[in-house]
C-alpha cells in the first residue's frame, strides 16, 4: 500500500493569511494625470508625446496607473482532514474553506508578527517589479524622444535642401529674365 506524508499534522494550528490583492489606482507619477509629457529637445523646440507610463499596450494614455495592495490578516486556524486534489493536499480549515500545503509553507510563521512581515516582503516584491515595469516604460518615452529628435533634424536638412534647390532655380529664373 503506498504511503503518503503529509506535510502538516491533522489538527495542527498554523499562522496562515491569504493574499488578499486589492487594486487601487492612482495619479500617473509621469503625466500627474494629463497624459502628455512635454519632451524638450536640445534645440529647444518642446514636444507633446503621449505619456507612456499610464498607457497600456497599444491604448491611449488614461493618466492613472494601477498598484495593487497585498493586505493580509494574519489568523491562527487549526489544520482539518486532508483530501488530495491532483498533485496537491489540501487541508480542511476550522473556520472552514480549504488550504492548499504548499501555500501553507508560503504562510506559515511561527508568529502572528512574522506573518505580517512575510505580506509585507511580497508587498515589497511586488513593488518592486512595478517600479520595473514603469522603468521599461519610460525607456520606451526616450525612444520617442530619440525619433523626434532624428526626425526634426531629417526635416531640418530636408528643408535646407529644398531651400538651396529654391535659391538656384531663382538665380536660373532671374538669368532667363
Ligand atoms: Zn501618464
Amino acid at each position: 500500500m503506498a504511503h503518503l506524508e503529509i506535510p502538516f499534522a491533522v489538527g495542527a494550528r498554523v499562522w496562515y493569511s491569504e493574499a488578499h490583492v486589492d487594486t487601487a489606482y492612482e495619479p500617473c507619477p509621469d503625466c500627474a494625470g494629463t497624459k502628455t509629457v512635454t519632451a524638450t529637445l536640445g534645440c529647444g523646440l518642446s514636444l507633446q508625446l503621449p505619456c507612456q507610463t499610464c498607457s497600456v499596450g497599444f491604448s491611449a494614455p488614461s493618466g492613472v496607473v494601477k498598484r495593487s495592495v497585498f493586505t493580509a490578516i494574519p489568523q491562527l486556524v487549526t489544520l482539518g482532514n486532508p483530501t488530495m486534489y491532483g498533485e496537491d493536499i489540501y487541508y480542511e480549515l476550522d473556520g472552514g474553506g480549504k488550504v492548499r500545503s504548499s501555500e501553507l509553507h508560503l504562510w506559515w510563521p511561527a508568529s502572528k508578527e512574522q506573518c505580517l512581515e512575510m505580506v509585507r516582503t511580497r508587498t515589497l516584491q511586488y513593488e518592486d517589479q512595478l517600479r520595473r515595469q514603469l522603468a521599461s516604460k519610460r525607456r520606451d518615452l526616450a525612444w520617442s524622444v530619440t525619433y523626434w529628435r532624428s526626425k526634426v533634424k531629417d526635416l531640418r536638412r530636408n528643408l535646407e535642401i529644398a531651400e538651396q534647390a529654391l535659391v538656384i532655380s531663382e538665380a536660373k529664373k532671374e538669368k532667363t529674365v
